[in-house]
């Protein structure tokens, strides 16, 4: 059977859909469509964004089987509405984004069954249908970028907690007090993502740039700043690892391009593991990139 769906990845700056093959094996990716997420980034006009941007995807096409939409935002447990979107205006908060997305297709032709998970959840999922993860059944992936992004499957299932907030490994409380734009302090992603290793740089006059930095390892100063990142990132696998005993653990993002940085994580993360987990650890990079969470949104299940 070949089943289409379309995954949408609503980011704050780009919207990117993709229309997506499924005919029993792999998934593809038949069509891509990429726009600029509306400027206001309000309700009715990402709406219409959303829904033009399927428009153009299901021409010619007969049957869209469902649509999935990857929010950067936490959800509620029942996956209808956003609790908070931190980079779009307030009138998202509590909006029932299912039923809003549902109708705008509606008013265009378009009936097809609407799906939404958080964004980091969705890269995970990609993982499991199309990356790294196609046939295991537990992983974690971390997505390093502007944020510590991450997604937990276990059991074959997207672990979502009572509340929909499960798998908030940028928040994992590391080490330090730094305070977490969440509101907390301490958090693995304030000292591991690029936005705080890029601060560190710059008080040392070196680039702001990730990959430039990474690029500079051997210099004293250079290594300094790495090895907090490093660090921090692999006491955050660590940790993850022990209460969840994945199969294996992907790691995306803009920072995963940075040659080399699996295998730095990776003898980091043994040191930190208990001696049973140590010879266990597989630390993967994900190769699908931004594909990843356009393949978890389409595969959305529920
Ligand atoms: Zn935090």
């Amino acid at each position: 059977m070949n089943a289409m769906r379309i995954g949408v990845d609503l980011g704050g700056h780009t919207l990117t859909a993709a229309l997506v093959s499924y005919d029993g094996e792999k998934p593809r990716i038949e069509k891509i469509d990429k726009s600029d997420t509306p400027r206001s980034r309000s309700v009715g006009e990402v709406m219409e964004a959303i829904a033009s941007a399927a428009e153009r995807l299901s021409e010619g096409i007969k049957k869209i089987d469902a649509m999935g939409v990857a929010v950067p935002g936490m959800l509620t447990a029942d996956r209808r509405r956003a609790l908070r979107m931190p980079n779009f205006p307030a009138e998202w908060d509590d909006l029932d984004v299912v039923d809003a997305v549902g109708r705008e297709l509606e008013s265009r032709g378009i009936r097809a069954p609407v799906r939404i998970e958080n964004d980091a959840n969705c890269y995970a999922l990609g993982e499991g249908s199309a990356g790294e993860a196609v046939g295991i059944s537990d992983f974690v992936v971390f997505t390093m970028g502007t944020g510590i992004g991450c997604g937990i499957v276990t059991g074959g299932r997207l672990l979502t907690g009572a509340y929909g907030m499960a798998g908030e490994g940028g928040h994992v409380v590391v080490r330090g007090d730094v305070p977490c734009g969440c509101g907390g302090k301490g958090h693995s992603e304030t000292l591991a993502a690029a936005d705080g290793t890029s601060a560190r740089a710059l008080a040392k006059g070196l680039p702001e740039d990730f990959e430039k930095l990474w690029k500079m390892k051997g210099n004293p100063a250079a290594d300094e700043v790495l090895d907090v990142t490093l660090d921090t990132m692999a006491r955050t696998i660590a940790t993850t690892s022990h209460l969840l005993d994945p199969r294996m653990v992907i790691i995306g993002g803009g920072m995963s391009r940075a040659e080399g940085i699996g295998d730095a994580l990776k003898s980091r993360t043994v040191e930190y593991l208990s001696r049973p987990f140590k010879k266990l650890l597989d630390i993967r990079i994900s190769r699908l990139g931004n594909e990843t969470a356009l393949y978890g949104a389409a595969s959305i299940d529920r």
